[in-house]
């Protein structure tokens, strides 16, 4: 049995949160184990808990005309969620469900080491989110006049960039491996 089948069992069993003991079926993600691409949505609703299987609702409809207008089908990516069980009455996931459901989708991606991560949605984002900004070596701007006012400018941005992530609601602790994107809902 692969690693990561041997994953979604154990998700299968877990009982962490309150909300497991609710659920009609756990949803732990679906996908091929090498995928290029994961994405990762907030938490199952009510058409994922009835069948087990992430985006399977409109949301997930929508999501697979998305996927096809850049040519891909959904058995070709990996899809997730923050959260593996449906809060009731879709309610918001809570803190606590959202660290206790942590360790598994670190362990997904783990073992599927895509090239990109897509976060849907605010605590998709929240989990992840880090900016990565890149700027010219000062050493070049030294090298370089004409690039001077470039690197002046960009400089100047990291203040306003570093305000605008903190608005970013629950930022989870960041696992040391993980690098990440940022997009607004
Ligand atoms: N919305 C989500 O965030 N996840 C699902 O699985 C379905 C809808």
């Amino acid at each position: 049995m692969s690693a990561l089948s041997e994953l979604i069992e154990e998700i299968a069993r877990c009982q962490r949160c309150e909300i497991a003991k609710y659920r009609t079926k756990v949803v732990p993600g679906e996908g091929p184990e090498d995928a290029e691409i994961v994405f990762v949505g907030e938490a199952p609703g009510w058409h994922e808990d009835q069948q087990g299987r992430p985006f399977v609702g409109p949301a997930g409809q929508y999501l697979e005309q998305l996927l096809a207008s850049i040519g891909l089908k959904r058995e070709q990516v990996y899809i997730a969620n923050v959260i593996k069980c449906r809060p009731a009455a879709n309610r918001d996931p809570l803190p606590t469900e959202i660290r206790n459901c942590q360790e598994w989708l670190e362990h997904q991606i783990e073992i599927i080491h895509p090239k990109m991560i897509v976060t849907l949605g605010r605590y998709s984002m929240a989990k992840f989110f880090v900016i990565y900004y890149a700027m010219y070596h000062s050493a070049a701007a030294l090298h370089q006049q004409s690039l001077r006012q470039a690197i002046e400018a960009d400089m100047l941005k990291i203040p306003v960039l570093l305000a605008e992530s903190k608005t970013v609601p629950e930022a989870q602790p960041q696992p040391q491996s993980q690098q990440l994107t940022m997009f607004e809902e």
